[in-house]
């Protein structure tokens, strides 16, 4: 029998306004497995009321020292509770146990990282052209927060922005996926047992249209982080926009990784297929367009082969799995459909292209590992984000070709370089149009470093001491003296 799940306003566990529930699929089972409740704009309205009331009351008055606490006690709760927070969201995305459980545990480091930086947050004393006259700024909350996040990493992701804007002092209403609700209602039991006050933290489950839009728009909510896909993205941007709405936006990326025929090729080839088949492609910062050097083509795509083939595909809850199932139905069709479009185009596929199913594939959501070779970055399989495990690789001669190949798109997320020269490492690092490179490394991110997307990919960082002042307001006071 599916679990029925309630919506967390205000500290308090109630049904939605609507009446309304919705079945959460197991990607590997096919199963009904959890009922998430279908929240409104009414829900919208009691949530964004208890999260500007919570400013106002003992959270507003807090220290930024006992705050910090807070998360920091939180960040402990998230260790301890970590095996159900990874059930919850493994079984709601299909993502490999293992991967789930890595990214929960460093999720507790957010929390720890931000609660330091919470009474660390200090404005200035400016000097001043003017006699008799004191200027400083200081910094204040923004407000109500609303966090709007996609299927693929639904914790890590939220935690991104919950942890700095709380850090902050502001309050959040979190709305997940409509795919993945059940580990943000697991984290929430979290902040009622580490001690928030009523209304820091709230989670409003349903859809883009009825939950989304709602709290872009709603006149309390002045700050508005969105991780997701296009559409969603220049929708909440242009409803943001009609509102004068703060809007961070971090969005899709068709990354390349670049391999000079100078690099540690084996360590390149595991950096390569890491950077493209972790999570099964479906990750914002996947390495989907490999740039190889001409004089090592054959010779890496070779390595690759031989690695990807020994990838086991199957249950992600078993350990000696690499490849879960894709996350939702659609998402799967979307693959088989661009696997078929590349070949269309010409693309030659030397490894995978086809869909799993039968026994030990539950309800046959399998793609498996794909490389396609031949590719042309005109093509779309190179122009466009399949989110899945899909390999485009193109050839390139020199450095000027290599940079040219890898900005002649619209994305500007992440991009890798491997290369034993520091001048190559050097000038492409400066070249890129992206806002993380990796050089002999790629998909490392720490919360003590910014991360967010050039061009299409997106606007503001999340990270670091940059994404705690993107939930800050500047003040500039001025005394007479
Ligand atoms: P999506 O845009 O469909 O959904 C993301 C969230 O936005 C969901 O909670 C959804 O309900 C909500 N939403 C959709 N339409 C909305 C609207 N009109 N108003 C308000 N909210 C709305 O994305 P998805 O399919 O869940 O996720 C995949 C996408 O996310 C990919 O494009 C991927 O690249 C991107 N992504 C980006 C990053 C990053 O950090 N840059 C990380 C992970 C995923």
């Amino acid at each position: 029998m599916a679990q029925r799940y309630q919506l967390f306003i205000n500290n308090e566990w109630v049904d939605p306004l609507s009446g309304q529930w919705f079945d959460s699929l197991d990607p590997f089972s096919g199963e009904a497995w959890a009922q998430i409740p279908r929240a409104n704009k009414d829900d919208v309205e009691r949530a964004v009321e208890a999260a500007a009331a919570a400013m106002q009351g003992p959270w507003g008055k807090m220290s930024a020292t006992d705050r910090g606490l807070l998360l920091h006690k939180l960040g402990q709760l998230i260790e301890q509770h970590a095996e159900t927070l990874t059930l919850a969201e493994s079984r709601d995305n299909g993502k490999l146990k293992s991967e789930v459980g890595g990214q929960v545990r460093y999720m507790a480091k957010y929390f720890y990282y931000y609660g330091g930086l919470a009474d660390k947050v200090q404005g200035a004393v400016i000097p001043m052209d003017k006699p008799k006259v004191f200027n400083y700024t200081k910094y204040e909350p923004v407000g109500v927060v609303a966090t709007i996040t996609p299927w693929n990493s639904s914790l890590l992701l939220t935690a991104w922005k919950v942890a700095p804007a709380l850090a902050a002092g502001n309050t959040v209403v979190a709305k997940p996926s409509e795919h993945t609700s059940v580990s943000l209602f697991e984290l929430a039991r979290l902040f009622v047992e580490a001690g928030f006050p009523p209304g820091v933290f709230n989670v409003l489950t349903g859809f883009g249209h009825e939950v989304g839009e709602p709290l872009v728009t709603h006149p309390k909510v002045p700050r508005i982080a969105f991780t997701g896909g296009d559409e969603g993205g220049r929708k909440v941007n242009v409803l943001g926009a009609q509102h004068f709405k703060r809007v961070s936006l971090e969005l899709g990326g068709k990354s390349p990784h670049i391999i000079f025929d100078d690099a540690d090729l084996a360590r390149a080839a595991n950096g390569v297929i890491t950077g493209i088949f972790s999570a099964g492609g479906q990750t914002c910062m996947a390495g989907s367009r490999l740039l190889l050097q001409e004089s090592i083509h054959d010779e890496f795509v070779e390595r690759l082969v031989a690695i990807a083939s020994k990838a086991k595909l199957g249950d992600p809850t078993r350990s000696d799995v690499q490849v879960g199932p894709v996350a939702t139905r659609p998402q799967f069709e979307k693959i088989m459909d661009y696997i078929g479009i590349a070949k269309n185009e010409g693309a030659r596929c030397v490894f995978g292209g086809n869909a799993r199913t039968g026994e030990g594939f539950g309800c046959g959501q399998f793609v498996e590992p794909t490389i396609f070779v031949d590719v042309d970055n005109g093509m779309r399989i190179a122009q466009e984000e399949v989110f899945g495990p899909v390999l485009s690789i193109i050839r390139f001669k020199d450095e000027e070709d290599a940079i040219r190949i890898a900005n002649d798109i619209r994305f500007g997320l992440a991009a890798g370089v491997w290369t034993r020269s520091l001048h190559r490492a050097m000038l492409m690092s400066d070249k890129i149009k992206a806002g993380t490179v990796w050089v002999n490394n790629y998909r490392s991110t720490s919360f003590t470093t910014p991360f967010g997307g050039y061009k299409d990919s997106g606007m503001g960082r999340e990270g670091g001491m940059e994404a705690i002042k993107e939930y800050l307001e500047t003040k500039s006071v001025w005394i007479s003296t």
